[in-house]
């Protein structure tokens, strides 16, 4: 952040943020941080050193005010990449105090709140790291005893490496068919209000074709942790790197091939009576095994980055959320891969009971932690896909 500090300088600028700081937009009550990004994007409007960094500064260009909706558009649309954190002449120590980044983390948890479903349970994104803790707790201690009351041990037993001798397919099914399809629900019905209040600010036009398919390539090749210019991100300090979004990439795409796994053995036990285990080479296993791996590594390399964060690049207060999302997903991947390897051992119950534990946690808080950031993030960039292919009233844009 030295850099930073050289790089300090007073513009006329100044004059511009004084009147920033008294922004009040229309009828619309803005929260302290939805203000604060506000005072924020006023000044990177007159200056738009960052133009060329990420979504956000072309949207915002589309701009002169920030009512709640645009703050609560162009927060999600953020990546927290830290590319204009590490270029702003304005950043901390200068009195400007620019930090986009940090400002966009606090309104995007905030997004999260609001719109959450149903609205009370939104609280649990506020002290994140105890509800993933108590829904880890719960699930084990859930698994854990139904082990014991159905094989009356942890440890052996007559089960032939079939998992469905300690705990039968249907009971499974129902103990986590019902948890995964709320989650669906809750997150389908949150991301919907967000479209609703974001759509009006964003033009209202209609998804294209060509904007979803655009959306879609940014979402699976996360365009926008490339910083810009491709070379990458920032983390630690000044310097980019590809690492976040490599094992971004690895955890995304880990996580959609253990889904694929399931997926696949479902298919297999309802359409054609294939019943589990399966082992290699079935498809199944291929794809648990491959997301598996993927996994292991992906959040291994988020922990190890969020680690290393630059303080001052996004929200420290979120750091239990974010931390506690990734330990679910590692022990979920690192669980299930010593489960397979293990099958044929006398500690198949308790580690099947802890594997179990585990993905429960994971399933019953996805509505409520880190994992809504993927969803919201989707749907802003869908946004930003249509507003860019509409006319730009003021044309004060680059492009
Ligand atoms: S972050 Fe700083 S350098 Fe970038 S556009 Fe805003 S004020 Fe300018
Ligand atoms: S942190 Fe990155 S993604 Fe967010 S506004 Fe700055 S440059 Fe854009």
């Amino acid at each position: 952040m030295q850099q930073l500090d050289q790089k300090s300088r007073s513009t006329p600028l100044e004059a511009l943020t004084r009147d920033a700081r008294a922004l009040a937009n229309g009828d619309t009550v803005l929260s302290a941080p939805e203000a604060e990004v506000a005072r924020q994007l006023q000044i990177c409007n007159a200056c738009r050193y960052c133009e060329g960094f990420c979504a956000v500064f072309p949207a915002m260009t589309r701009r002169l005010e920030f009512g709640k909706a645009d703050i609560h558009y162009l927060a999600n649309l953020c990546h927290n990449c830290g590319a204009c954190l590490h270029a702003c002449q304005y950043a901390p120590p200068h009195e400007f105090a620019v930090n986009v980044p940090q400002a966009m983390a606090q309104v995007r948890v905030q997004t999260y709140v609001d719109y959450a479903w149903p609205p009370a349970l939104g609280a649990l994104y506020q002290r994140n790291g105890l509800t993933l803790s108590l829904a880890l707790a719960a699930g084990l201690a859930i698994f854990l005893l139904l082990a014991l009351a159905l094989n009356g041990t942890l440890w052996g037993g007559d089960l032939r490496g079939n998992f469905y001798n300690v705990f039968p397919h249907n009971l499974l099914v129902g103990l986590f068919a019902p948890v995964f399809l709320f989650a669906v629900l809750a997150l389908g019905l949150g991301v919907r209000r967000f479209w609703r209040e974001v759509t009006p600010a964003t033009t209202g036009a209609p998804v294209s074709g060509p904007a979803a398919a655009e959306a879609t390539s940014d979402v699976l090749r996360l365009k926008y942790l490339d910083g810009g210019h491709g070379e990458g991100c920032h983390n630690a300090d000044d310097e980019y790197t590809l690492a976040r979004r490599r094992a971004h990439h690895l955890t995304f795409y880990g996580f959609m091939l253990c889904f694929a796994a399931t997926s696949v053995a479902t298919v297999y036990h309802y359409a054609f009576g294939w019943t589990a285990p399966y082992d290699l080479p079935s498809l199944p296993k291929l794809l648990g095994v491959a997301g598996g791996l993927s996994l292991l590594m992906g959040t291994a390399g988020l922990f190890k980055l969020n680690l290393q964060r630059h303080p001052l690049q996004g929200d420290a207060s979120q750091k239990p959320m974010d931390r506690g999302f990734i330990a679910l997903l590692f022990f979920a991947s690192l669980t299930g891969l010593a489960l397979w390897l293990a099958r044929g051992s006398v500690a198949l119950p308790s580690l099947l009971a802890v594997h179990l534990g585990v993905v429960m946690a994971l399933f019953a808080t996805l509505p409520y932690g880190k994992f809504a950031h993927g969803i919201f993030r989707s749907a802003a960039l869908l946004r930003h896909a249509v507003e860019k292919r509409q006319p730009d009233r003021l044309g004060l844009g680059a492009d």
